[in-house]
Formats: C-alpha cells, structure tokens, sequence
C-alpha cells in the first residue's frame, strides 16, 4: 500500500479534512483560488524529483531536456500572456520574486518608496518587519481620506526622499492603479519603477484591469491568486533591456534560490495556457461583476466600503466606530463557513492583530461557479452575521444557508 492513508492516518485525516472544508465552507479570501485538477496533476509529478539548476539549455545538472521542454513553455505562455519580452518562471513564491528585483536592481541601504501595509500594500513593499524595510531604507505612502492612492502626495515624497526605486502594487486596494501615472513619477527622480500585481494578474491577463507592463522596468507576480495556478512567482518586464534582464536571471538563479521546483514550473505552465483560453476571459469578468455585486448589498445594508466600491475582484469592509472589530467578525463568520480575514483599514484605531475591517474577495467563488445572485445573497447572510456576531441563531442559519449554497457549486465535483 503506497497511499497516505494506512501509512499516515494522522496526516492522511488533516488532508481529507482540509478537502471537506474546501467543499463546504465559502471562500473569500481575496489572495486564494481554486487550482484546476490540471495543476494539481502537474505538482504531483515525478518532475518535482528533478534537479535543474541554471536555465533551459544552461543546466548544471544532467537529464534535463524534458523539463527544459516545460520551462520553455512555461516562459513563452507567460510572456505571450502579459505581452512581455522578458519572463522567469521560477521565483519559488511572490516573496521571493519580490526578493530578487530589490537583490538585482538595489543596494543595502537604497531608499524604495513604497505602499504601506497598514494602508493596502505588502509586507514586501518596505514593513519594517520584512527583510525589504530592515536592509533597504524604506519610505511607504498611503491612501487618502477617500480611500485612494493619492498621487500628488506620492510625488512630493518621491521628491523628498529621492527613492531609487517606487514600488506600486497591493494587498488589499479595491480601485485602479494609474501605473502611467506612477511612471511619470518615478522618471521625475529617476527611479526604477517596479510594479507587484499578484492581486490583480489574473485581471490584467484577461484585459479586464489595466496592465503595468507598458510602464514598469519590472513586473512580480504571484501565480496563485486571481491567476489561479500553483502556488508560486514569476518576474516579467517588457523592453526593460538586456542589462535588466542579465540582472534579474542571475539573482534568482545563483543569486537567492538554487533548484527551481520543476513540478511548479509544469504547473505554471498549465494553468498559463488555461489563462490563455478565452473562458478565463469571461472568468475574470464575472469575479469582478461578483466583487461589485457584493460591495452593492454591502452599502444597501449599511456597511461601508472604503474607497465607496470596487473596481476589481476585492473590497475592504469598514468596522470603524462599530462594536464588531474586524477579528470578531472573522470568527463569527468563520464559525458560519464563511471564510475572511479581517484587515486593517486606513486610520485603523486597532492593533493589527484585530483591526476594524475584512477583506472579501471573489476569486474562489467566481471559480465555483457563483453569479450576482448568489454573492448578494452571500453577502446578505454576511450584514445578518455583522449585525449579530454574538448570536448563535443567527449564525447556526447563515452555517445551513451557506452550506447548502456550496452544494450547488462543488468545487472539485
Ligand atoms: N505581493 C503581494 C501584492 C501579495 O499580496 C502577496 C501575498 O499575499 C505577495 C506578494 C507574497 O506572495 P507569497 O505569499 O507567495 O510570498
């Protein structure tokens, strides 16, 4: 017997636990998705044996001309779908292809300006607790009273602070980001500009968010999110030059990582060509008709949403001055099937740990198969559980509504 089960019983039960849990309860947690049984096919392969260290053609290691075949089509899938002239495919996390664009074009101490996490942006853009805020001198703007980014304060501290480099991109940030407009600053102080859509790749890959492409040096990603591959990075840049592009192979490979994960690779390759289909077009148009659905019965209902709605596929309740904080509700939600999680909100008065917001997102459930009346009526159940956190009724319905709603739309069948 070679499975899981009847060697590991522990495990094997966590797996299938976690499988249930992925069926019955409702995600939307705007960074996950639902990798297609094709993906999960390629990260279960015997290529995550293989050690192939270098690039396609350019190993260290013997043995690797099939998966130089998969990364060869992982690379040329990924560059046809952002229109890119440059793109690796093997950054083991967005993290890590975060890592490398700061490693390749920076020096310790540069100055980066960047989102900060307390007002939509990521660890990695410069938080003083990740290795971008200690080893580089970070300086991190923020959005506005309205919720935005507020460009013309972005420029005044680019023109005090003298960045090397602006970071543009989020976490957690519900309008468009004009990248041109972030491109006109950055060349006012000559800064690279260096744009992280993991949020919104899946959007721009089907043209229904704008793409940073033609305005950034540099481009990271997650594969993950509203892209809906394996769990992975990918770097990308368009005409960025052969020095750039020298620069950023060497620092993933021998720079921060060593063997790229061959089966994520297969993987990354697979869920590319699913982007390239043009149901994935209609996918991420229905997610963002889904987010804008939601954030709809949101503001019916009372609640507010910063920025007042959302352009894309996720949205930030506002709990500011309400007796729910953004941790109650995630439990309280949590314990109706739904998952959240809570975030700070701009001016948030709570620590990080418990905040006054949550993030939704509509990714996963898009991925299901919801449409607007399902994720108004999921919405609704949501207001019920905010009004009444405490109350086991209310949350003991909302559990069977939301149970019943998932039953509908399986996930893996
Ligand atoms: N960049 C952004 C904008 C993200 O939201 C995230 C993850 O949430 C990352 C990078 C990091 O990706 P990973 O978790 O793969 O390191």
């Amino acid at each position: 017997n070679e499975t899981i089960a009847g060697f590991d019983d522990e495990l094997a039960q966590a797996m299938a636990d976690e499988a249930r849990r992925q069926e019955d309860h409702v995600e939307l947690i705007a960074s996950e998705n639902y990798a297609s049984p094709r993906v999960l096919e390629a990260q279960g392969s015997v290529l995550t044996n293989k050690y192939a260290e270098g690039y396609p053609g350019k190993r260290y290691y013997g043995g690797c001309e099939y998966v130089d075949v998969a990364e060869r089509l992982a690379i040329e899938r990924l560059k046809e779908l952002f229109g890119a002239t440059y793109a690796n495919v093997q950054p083991h996390s967005g993290s890590q292809a975060n890592q490398a664009v700061y490693f390749a074009l920076l020096n310790p101490g540069d100055t980066i300006l960047g989102m900060s996490l307390a007002h939509g942006g990521h660890l990695t853009h410069g938080a003083k607790v990740n290795l971008s805020g200690k080893i580089l001198n970070a300086v991190q703007y923020g959005v506005n009273e309205q919720g935005l980014v507020d460009y013309d304060e972005v420029e005044r501290m680019a023109l005090e602070h003298k960045p090397k480099m602006i970071v543009a991109g989020f976490s957690a940030y519900s309008q468009v980001m004009d990248w041109a407009r972030f491109r006109a600053i950055a060349d006012k102080v000559g800064a690279y500009l260096f744009v992280d859509m993991a949020h919104v790749a899946g959007l721009i890959a089907a043209g229904v968010y704008p793409s940073p492409l033609p305005h950034a040096h540099v481009v990271t990603s997650t594969t993950h999110k509203t892209l809906r591959g394996p769990r992975g990075g990918i770097i990308v840049a368009k005409d960025a030059g052969e020095e750039i592009e020298k620069k950023l192979q060497s620092i993933v490979f021998p720079g921060i990582q060593g063997g790229p994960l061959m089966h994520v690779i297969a993987a990354k390759a697979v869920a590319f060509k699913e982007a390239l289909d043009p149901s994935f077009k209609s996918y991420q148009q229905q997610v963002v008709k889904n987010a804008k659905a939601m954030a709809k019965t949101f503001i019916e209902r009372g609640y507010k949403i910063v920025s007042g709605g959302t352009e894309n596929h996720l949205m930030l309740v506002d709990l500011i001055g309400r007796e729910v904080t953004g941790k109650d509700a995630e439990e309280a939600l949590g314990k109706a099937h739904i998952t959240v999680n809570k975030n700070a909100v701009p001016n948030d008065p709570r620590k990080p740990f418990v905040t006054s917001g949550l993030r939704i997102g509509t990714p996963a459930v898009t991925t299901r198969g919801y449409q607007e009346a399902d994720v108004v009526a999921l919405a609704g159940w949501i207001c019920d559980v905010l009004d009444a956190p405490n109350d086991e009724a209310v949350l003991a319905k909302v559990r069977e509504q939301v149970t019943a709603q998932c039953h509908k739309f399986p996930v893996y069948g």
